[in-house]
């Protein structure tokens, strides 16, 4: 086989593989979101803290812009969100929990139809009843902290939850395909868990989690408990968003006019809408594409050769444990040796807790300032935030 024909095989198989997630995804929105078109998710508003015009262009294209390797990248990054919850489901029913997957709380504030879809809700009234509401979130990298959007959407429908409790607003596809409308959340529970709850939501534990996955670890962030102010939150959101939508589609706004993220976004690389958003409106200088796009071709080489590094240590770290040498002997290889020994841990300080018990010896404010006196500000410097359009 010549090398065109591979190469054309190679991008075939690619190509099928795009093309049926992406009708596999269209299949399972109308599933499980229904016409996106036609509400406001929690989702949607909690993405107006990352960019409000991505979030509002997403709103209203339906088929996504990109050549096709860019939209298989895009398919398996939100595809890979769907398997690590299909795996999370399947942990919790693993462990001999009867999760309420993807319940859905449909709500109206005034005109507005606003949605909010829990990926798993645990209910127990044993020892004492109580809800935890789980989000999944697939990244790349686990963050240290979570990011405000991530915050607003568990806050939101933790908040949700327990203000709309005892109201018929709850929808849910069981197993079955049979789906069921317009509950109370202890209708539900009981219908679908067997689990009594009162209808007084205060009676209840109510706590929102959020679960972070990458390819090689996890992390939670919570608990998030439900808030007043997180309802009103949302209800504001939500009617600012809709009343944008409304105008966009209306064309009495224009998407350019929208405010776009701040700073240096991380969103923008990945973004469908960059092409003509208005944040990367500038001088024109063609002269210096090929120097950006060897930066570009170099960063992306140093990343792979970074992970490359970083599997073989991994490798010879386990021969080495294996290889039943003593601690600390080297191992000859012919031309080259090695071996691997413990290093103590890096010590840092803990700020926060250094802040906490200056608080306590000194009182709030004269911590504060001997914190101020203490800090060091390094030298200003220029950073180059160059990305592929
Ligand atoms: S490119 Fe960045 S700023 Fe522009 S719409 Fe996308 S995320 Fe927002």
């Amino acid at each position: 086989m010549d090398e065109t024909t591979r190469n054309t095989g190679a991008e075939g198989l690619l190509e099928i593989l795009r093309c049926g997630l992406e009708r596999y995804a269209e299949r399972q929105t109308a599933i499980r979101l229904g016409d996106r078109s036609r509400y406001v998710g929690l989702s949607d508003i909690a993405r107006m803290l990352d960019c409000p015009r991505a979030a509002l262009a997403a709103k209203l294209c339906t088929t996504e812009r990109g050549n096709t390797a860019e939209a298989l990248k895009r398919q398996l990054l939100l595809q890979r969100g769907h398997w690590f919850e299909t795996g999370v489901h399947q942990a919790l029913m693993g462990y001999g929990l009867s999760p309420l997957s993807q319940l859905e709380i449909g709500i109206r504030h005034g005109n507005i139809p606003i949605k909010a879809h829990l990926d798993f809700t645990l209910v127990t009234d044993q020892p004492h009843p109580s809800v935890r509401i789980l989000e999944v979130k697939s990244t790349a990298k686990l963050p240290t902290t979570l990011s405000e959007s991530c915050a607003m959407q568990i806050s939101g429908q933790t908040a949700l939850l327990k203000a709309y409790w005892n109201h018929p607003v709850f929808n849910i596809i069981q197993e079955t395909g049979e789906v069921l409308c317009h509950r109370t959340f202890p209708e539900i529970c009981r219908e679908l868990l067997g689990v009594s709850l009162s209808d007084d939501a205060s009676a209840c534990d109510v706590q929102g989690w959020v679960l972070c996955l990458s390819m090689h670890d996890a992390k939670a962030f919570g608990p998030f408990f439900p808030e007043n102010t997180d309802v009103a939150r949302c209800l504001d959101m939500a009617s600012e968003f809709w009343e944008t939508v409304n105008a966009l589609r209306e064309n009495r706004l224009n998407l350019n006019a929208v405010q776009t993220a701040q700073g240096l976004a991380p969103l923008c690389p990945s973004c469908f809408w960059k092409e003509d958003c208005p944040h990367f409106k500038g001088s024109l200088h063609p002269e210096w594409e090929d120097t950006v796009a060897q930066l570009m071709e170099l960063k992306a080489q140093k990343k792979s050769l970074d992970e490359a590094i970083g599997e073989l240590e991994v490798r010879l770290k386990a021969a080495y444990q294996l290889s039943h040498t003593v601690r600390g002997e080297w191992i000859n290889t012919g031309n080259h040796t090695f071996r691997v020994i413990p290093q103590n841990g890096r010590v840092t300080l803990d700020r926060k807790r250094l802040a906490k018990e200056l608080d306590t010896l000194l009182g709030e404010q004269n911590a504060q300032t001997l914190m101020a006196r203490c800090e060091k500000q390094g030298e200003p410097f220029e950073r180059l935030y160059a990305i592929r359009m």
